[in-house]
C-alpha cells in the first residue's frame, strides 16, 4: 500500500525523537564530550590525547518542536546537523584565542620592571625616568586598588592625579 501521508503509520503514533549524529571537532569545549571521549578512550584502549586530538561523533539528543509532526522533526534534525558543527568549531576557536590572549597578556607590573631594566642597561637618564616610574606604578597600583569603589571617589582621584 502506497500511503502520501508521512505521518501515517499503522496503529499509535509514536512521538519523533531527535537524535541526530553530530560531529565534534578535536579539542571540543562542549560539556557532553569530557564523558563520551573517556568512554571512547576505554573501549578502543587508545590515550585520553589521541582521542581529543580527532573528531567524535555523539548522538546529540534534542527535543522535536513538533514530536507528532515528520517534516517538522526532520527539518529541525536537518537544521541541527547543518548548525551544530559550526556552533562547535566556533566555540573552539573562541577558546583558544581566550587562552592565547591570557598567554599574552602582561601585568602592567612586568612591563614597568622590564622598562627599569633597560633603563638601568642602557644607562642614560634613569635618574630622570626612576621618579616617573615610581609615580607611573603608584598611579596604576591606586587604580587598582580603587577600581572596586564608587565612581566619585574614582573622578576625584582621576582630577588630582591629571592636574
Ligand atoms: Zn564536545
Amino acid at each position: 500500500m502506497k500511503v502520501a501521508n508521512p505521518d501515517y503509520v499503522v496503529g499509535k503514533k509514536p512521538p519523533y525523537a531527535m537524535q541526530p549524529p553530530v560531529t565534534r571537532p578535536s579539542f571540543c569545549v562542549c560539556d557532553v564530550c569530557p564523558a563520551h571521549r573517556q568512554r571512547k578512550a576505554q573501549e578502543t584502549g587508545r590515550t585520553m590525547d589521541e582521542v581529543w586530538s580527532e573528531p567524535l561523533v555523539i548522538r546529540a539528543r534534542r527535543a522535536s518542536p513538533d514530536p507528532s509532526n515528520y517534516r517538522a522533526t526532520a527539518a529541525a534534525v536537518q537544521d541541527v546537523l547543518v548548525n551544530e558543527p559550526l556552533r562547535h568549531a566556533a566555540a573552539v576557536k573562541a577558546a583558544e584565542e581566550a587562552k592565547l590572549a591570557k598567554q599574552n597578556a602582561r601585568c602592567f607590573g612586568d612591563i614597568v620592571d622590564a622598562y627599569r631594566l633597560y633603563m638601568q642597561s642602557e644607562g642614560k637618564r634613569y635618574d630622570k625616568a626612576v621618579s616617573r616610574i615610581n609615580s607611573s606604578s603608584a598611579r596604576s597600583a591606586a587604580i587598582a586598588m580603587r577600581t572596586r569603589s564608587t565612581w566619585p571617589t574614582s573622578a576625584r582621584f582621576w582630577r588630582r592625579s591629571h592636574t
